[in-house]
Parts: structure tokens; sequence; C-alpha cells
């Protein structure tokens, strides 16, 4: 209900009220001063008439009382006057004349009891006042009633009954009430006119209020309120009005902010409810902050890939999605996960993009490939959903200006235009994820290549040394042996001595090869020393560890490496232990393996010699 409303129902409500309770106030004022009117009146006549008959009864003219009675009738305001003579007069003078009524039933009450009697009687005529008041002898004054009368004092005499018309004091009561009800009326009207002239700028003013922080609600903060002169409306319309454009200003900036760090470059903001999307935005960006900083603290690269993953699953409801590193320095891609799942194989692209990843679209060119704006865009995309047709959205991973991953979005028609509005949000979480993939990237490649050695490809001895307390540790808890192999080339000096460093390098790097061909790739080849190898066979005895060993020193005696001009052939001697039975101390192995090995050349070299603990003499452990 509006205020204007509410105001015009109040008031005609309360002037309603005001004009019954003045009409009902009016209407009994008027007939309690009519019947005191016609008592007084009805009194006045009654001792009037008393006056007058005791003077005929003084003067010896009571005989003729009738004429008297006759003019009485006569008085305006007086109807009816009916004299009535009481049981001690008619005993002493008899009935009387005609005018002397016999009383009726209230009269003759009004006669017995001695008190007069007034009541008000609806005839035909109209409203009629009756009093009826006794005559009561007494005994005081000159002339008085016992002079005449042979009664006691006190005694009724008789009664007079005195009709006084009311017809016209209540006609005249209700003009006067209906004047005052009138003029109460138009009174109320009038000053609801004014009050309603008087209200109408707040009026007005609540409307406009109401409109604007109604579009304030919907988000949208233009509106403004005409300012009616400088009364407390006009300054509160004021304060909204510089209210509203400091929300406008405040909230746009934000928004704008926001924006530009959503990457919303190009879309207006203001499209729906502006506050909401501003705060959702706002909320997404501290979602992202907080994504941030987890996979800044993650340790390896798979982990923030896995974070990622989660981000596309949970926040995103993505279920279809493929996640491509590209190699290095080599031209290939492989997925690092797809449909959620880490290391999962390739799904939704063909697999030529994996041996010539220029073959992928995003790769290639750097931009996102959208597929659901351009249907067809990629042919590379194998749509592998089943019955229903997909779409896919390809976004690169930008990493030092290349593309170091593609992040594949695919989506059924249904999901298309969600997704599509998804596009600035998860573009915002792949150019945080950037930089902390390429740092990941660089610790891992860094960390890798100072635990290999350069020459080779194969671990180094600081390899090793990190890993023994694993390696020990696994063995123990799986109750597993493992084996040593120390491995040194026979006469290699005389390679370099007479063929030159060079073609040294050659035989250690064909070496290499030989040897990681030679063991299962859960095993350890690594480069110990110059020229000298070691080789953990994991889950291995010492007894199966000697025909791994020989079948390697088979194997590099049969190799042959061409050298420039010629082809050499070299033997390689290798000393074999066994962790725990031999020691179950893993240096303590690796010395076990070096002194078998010594043992080896000791006994011409191209052949292979399993520790025993004879071998460890005074003389072996000093050495
Ligand atoms: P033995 O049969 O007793 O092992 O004789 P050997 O000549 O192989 O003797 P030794 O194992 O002591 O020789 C090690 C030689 O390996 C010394 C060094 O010149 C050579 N060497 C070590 N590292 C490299 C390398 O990286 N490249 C080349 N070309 N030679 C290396
Ligand atoms: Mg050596
Ligand atoms: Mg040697």
């Amino acid at each position: 209900m509006t205020l204007n409303t509410k105001t015009l129902l109040f008031f005609s409500a309360l002037m309603g009220f005001l004009v019954l309770l003045l009409a009902a106030i009016s209407l009994y004022s008027f007939r309690q001063f009519s019947l005191y009117t016609a008592e007084h009146h009805a009194r006045s006549v009654a001792e009037t008439i008393k006056v007058g008959l005791t003077e005929s009864m003084v003067n010896g003219t009571i005989g003729k009382r009738s004429e008297f009675l006759d003019r009485l009738a006569d008085v305006p305001g007086v109807q009816n006057v009916r004299m009535m003579r009481g049981p001690a007069v008619v005993k002493q003078f008899g009935p009387g004349l005609a005018q002397d009524h016999q009383a009726d039933g209230i009269e003759s009450q009004v006669i017995s009891r001695g008190e007069a009697r007034f009541d008000v009687l609806e005839k035909e005529g109209g409203s009629i006042f009756r009093a009826i008041i006794p005559y009561i002898a007494t005994g005081h004054g000159t002339p008085n009633c016992l002079q005449c009368h042979t009664v006691s004092n006190g005694t009724v005499l008789g009664a007079i009954s005195i009709d006084i018309p009311l017809t016209d004091v209540k006609r005249q009561a209700i003009t006067a009430t209906a004047m005052v009800s009138l003029s109460v009326f138009l009174a109320a009207l009038l000053t609801l006119l004014v009050l309603r002239w008087q209200l109408r700028p707040l009026v007005e003013t609540a409307g406009a209020v109401k409109t604007v922080v109604t579009q304030a609600i919907g988000g949208a903060f233009h509106g403004r309120i005409k300012q009616r002169g400088s009364d407390e409306i006009g300054v509160i319309t004021g304060q909204l009005n510089q209210l509203m454009e400091f929300l406008e200003e405040g909230i746009g900036t934000i928004g704008r902010r926001v924006s530009e760090l959503m990457g919303h470059h190009h879309r207006p903001l203001n499209v729906g409810n502006q506050l909401v999307t501003t705060t959702e935005m706002v909320e997404g960006l501290v979602e992202v902050s907080r994504y941030k900083q987890a996979i800044e603290e993650d340790q390896t690269k798979l982990e923030v890939y896995q974070r990622l993953v989660n981000v596309l699953n949970d926040k995103y409801d993505f279920h279809q999605f493929s996640i491509y590193e590209v190699a290095a320095s080599k031209n290939r891609m492989a997925p690092v996960a797809v449909d959620g799942e880490i290391n999962a194989p390739c799904r939704w692209c063909d697999s030529q993009i994996l041996i010539d990843a220029n073959s992928c679209r995003v790769k290639r060119t750097g931009h996102e490939a959208n597929g659901i704006d351009s249907p067809g865009i990629c042919t590379m995309f194998r749509d592998e959903g089943e019955g229903e047709k997909h779409l896919h959205l390809c976004m690169p991973i930008t990493q030092s200006g290349t593309v170091g991953c593609v992040v594949q979005i695919v989506v059924s028609l249904e999901e298309a235009p969600l997704a599509k509005f998804m596009i600035p949000f998860i573009a915002v979480y792949l150019r945080e994820t950037a930089p902390v993939l390429e740092a990941k990237r660089l610790m891992e490649h860094l960390r890798e290549s100072s635990l290999r050695d350069a020459m080779t490809g194969l671990y180094n001895r600081r390899f090793l040394e990190e890993y023994t307390a694993t390696l020990v540790a696994t063995s123990q808890r799986r109750q597993s042996p493992f084996s040593v192999l120390m491995l040194d080339l026979d006469y290699f000096k005389k390679v370099n001595d007479t063929f030159g460093h060079e073609a040294g390098d050659k035989v250690l790097k064909t070496l290499a090869e030989t040897l990681v061909k030679s063991v299962r790739t859960s095993d350890m080849v690594i480069r110990y020393g110059g020229e000298e190898f070691l080789i953990v066979l994991l889950d291995t005895s010492g007894e199966i560890a000697m025909n791994v060993a020989e079948k390697i020193r088979a194997k590099v005696e049969e190799t042959k490496i061409s050298l420039p001009g010629m082809i050499l052939q070299k033997t390689i001697s290798i000393g074999v232990s066994e962790f725990p039975s031999d020691t179950d101390t893993f240096w303590q192995v690796v010395k076990f393996a070096d002194v078998a090995l010594y043992e080896a050349k000791s006994q011409g070299r191209n052949r292979v010699i399993r520790f025993i603990p004879s071998m460890w003499t005074t003389e072996t452990g000093k050495s």
C-alpha cells in the first residue's frame, strides 16, 4: 500500500469516526436538553395552575376553574392538560368537573406515591413528553391548603398531567446535528486536500527512492532523484544521489580493474547485475590466488598438473579434457592428464600431434583454438565421445613466449555455452600456472642434469649418493636383495694413448649404450668414475647377478666400436657383490664389488668375479 493510500485511508477513517461521534454527542445532548427544558416547562405550568386554583378557592370562584384550564391548553408548547382529584378531595368535594378526569394507572400511581413522573411517549403525531406532577397538601404560608382542605399535611390532593410535544425540538436537533456533521466533513475534506498537497513531495520522493533503490539492488547504479527544496526531504535526496554516484563510480572502477585482471578486456562488465558480477569475479580472483600459492609450494610439475586437473574437475565440472606437455627441445607433445587421469593415453586428438607437435594448432599458433565458436577449426580433434557430438576448446599455457602446454576441454553441445563463458576464468588459471610450471620444469631439468653424466647420459655418482638410502630402505622393506656390479674396461689407457682421447670417449659412449641395453629399465647404470661403471640390479641375488654380468661381459666383448678408419673391440672386467648377504651396508657392498673387480683384473681381465669374504683381507681393506 502506498504512503498516499495509507494517509487517505487513515484520514478518512478518522474523519468518519469523528463525524459519527459528533453526531451521537449532539443528538444525546439535544435530547437531554429537550427533556430538561420540557420538565422545567411542565413544572412551571403545574405551579401556575396550582397558584390559579388556590386563588380561585380563596376568592370563591373555584366553580369557574374550567375556563381557566381551557385557556391553559392553548398556551404554546403545551398540548394537553388534565387534572385528577385525589381520594381525599373526592371525599371532601365530590368527583368535580368533567375536566377533572379519572386517573389512569400511571396517574393513580403518582397520586398514591406523591412522586412526579416524566415519560417520553411515541405517538402517531410524534414524540410527546408527558409529565404527571402531584399536588401535595401543605400547611405553610397564607393561604395554605389546610385552610380549605380537611386533610393532614403531606396528603396528595391530586395530580396534573401535561403533554408537551417534542417533534419540533427533535427536528431542530436533527437539523443542527446534520449541520455540525456537514461542517466537520467539509473541514475534514479541506484538511485532507491540504495534507495531500503537503505530502505530495514526500510521496513522490518516496516513489523515486524506491525506483532508484530497486535498480541498485538489480545492480544498476545510474538512477538519480530530482531534488526539491532544501528541507529534510531535499537533504535525504541529495545524500542518496551522492551515495549512488559513489557506488556507481566505486563499483564501476572495481569492476573495470577486476575485469582487467580476469582478462575481460573485450567484454563489457555491466551486463546483468554489476555488483554480483564484480563480487563473483573478486571471489574468483581470491580462489586463483590461493591456487597460485598452492602450486608455487608444490614440489613437482606433476603436482601442479594434478592441481590444474582438480580445478577443471571440481571447480568447472569438466570431465573430458586433456593437458599436453610440449617437449622442450624436440618437436613432440605428450599427454600429462586425460579426462582427469594423470599420464593416461591421448584420447581427444589424433596421435599425430605426439610426434609432430606443430600439427597441434595451439602449439603452432600460440592462440586458443575455439571449436565451440568455430567447429572444425582444428583437424587434429577426434570426437571420441559416445553418442553425442562434442566440441573442443584448446588453450595454450605460454612459457617464455612459447607454448609449454596445451589444455584441451571437450564439451557436449549442451555444455558448450557455459564452457564458452568460462574461458576467461580458465585463462586466468592457465596464466597463473604458466610461470610456476616453467620454474618447476627448469628446476627438474637442472636437477636431472646435475644427477647425470653429460657425456654418456648415465646417472652419476651423485645420483647414487642421493638414492642410496631409498635403495636400502626399499630392499629391506620388500626383503628382496639387490646386487652391485663394478665394471672397468681392460687396458683402456691404451685406447687413449694409441687413438687419442676422442676415440676413448667414443668407446665410453658405446659402452654406456651397451650397458643400458643389457639391463632392465628398473636397474640403474651409473658412471662411477672415468672408465668405471656401477650397475645396481634390483631384486637380484648375487647368483643371478653373475649371469647378468657374464652376459654384459660377453656383449662388450662382441661389440664392435667403429672409429675413423677402423673397428675396435674391447673387453671388460666385472666384480659382483650382493646386498644384504655379503654385507648390509651399502657402501661396503660397493667396496666388495670393487674388490671382486680387482680380483678379476689380477686373474687376467675380461672376466666376472663374485665377491667372497676371503678376498676381504687386511690388505684389500686398506687399498
Ligand atoms: P686396467 O685394465 O688395469 O683397467 O688398465 P687401464 O688402462 O684401463 O687402467 P685404468 O683403469 O687405471 O685406466 C684409466 C684410464 O681411463 C685413465 C684415463 O686416461 C682414462 N679415462 C678416464 N676417464 C676418461 C674419459 O672421460 N675419456 C677418456 N678418453 N679417457 C678417460
Ligand atoms: Mg680404471
Ligand atoms: Mg681400466
